[in-house]
């Protein structure tokens, strides 16, 4: 479900990306499997960029990588305790908003200025709509950790993933930060599945109320690092 909050600015024009797209800025969406709005802790998933199947509809995280993140890493039972999808409003979103022709990478400048124009202004609103609501960033992958923090901390970081767990559960600006593997890793090297489950736990144990709320980088990390 779309909501105002997230509305999408489909004219955009603020990079060449959106030329030759179905979808210009495919919006950002409430999880409709998860909690209603303003019921519970919000949880905002952030991606990378739109793939096909997400410019086709529309519809963010949609494709196999995004079936996984919805279905496996938000919905399953970690630990025998209720999911994640369970437990907390989830918002879906990407960092760019626009899909890349032939599936290529965006590019820095794609990133930066997408995610000022889209990203940080969503993030914004959700923290003054719902000030109430424990809120954490859940980012996909480097480049969504890459902005997500430089959002939060207003530091330029070029990090991996593996360089980036070791601020999960840190809370800056009233959002908790736990960045993860990209599922798309997973489905290429499946040793990147123990890792990722372990960055679940972590928003699960945020979400709990069992893991200790810090302000500074923490040193969790995953149970097995994986180069990247
Ligand atoms: S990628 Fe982002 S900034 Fe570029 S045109 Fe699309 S919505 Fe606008």
């Amino acid at each position: 479900m779309q909501l105002p909050l997230l509305e999408r600015e489909a004219s955009c024009t603020a990079c060449e990306l959106h030329e030759g797209v179905q979808t210009v800025c495919v919006p950002s969406i409430h999880y409709e499997d998860s909690r209603p709005p303003g019921s519970s802790p919000i949880v905002c998933v952030v991606g990378q960029n739109p793939g096909h199947e997400e410019d086709r509809d529309g519809v963010p995280l949609i494709g196999v990588s995004g079936q996984y993140t919805r279905k496996v890493f938000l919905g399953s039972m970690i630990d025998d305790r209720p999911s994640i999808r369970s437990l907390s409003t989830i918002f879906l979103m990407n960092t760019v908003r626009c899909w890349t022709p032939q599936g290529q990478d965006p590019g820095i400048k794609h990133y930066t200025r997408c995610a000022k124009r889209h990203l940080y202004p969503e993030l914004e609103a959700i923290g003054a709509a719902y000030p109430d609501n424990l809120k954490i960033i859940l980012c996909l992958g480097r480049f969504a950790g890459q902005r997500v923090w430089t959002f939060l901390s207003g530091e330029k970081r070029r990090a991996s993933v593996a360089e980036y767990t070791r601020f999960n559960g840190s809370t800056l600006r009233g959002f908790s930060f736990v960045t993860t593997y990209h599922p798309a890793a997973f489905l290429r090297e499946r040793s990147y599945f123990d890792p990722i489950v372990n960055h679940m736990r972590i928003v699960q144990d945020i979400l709990l109320g069992t893991a200790p709320r810090v302000t500074k980088p923490n040193t969790v990390k995953p149970r097995r690092p994986v180069a990247h």
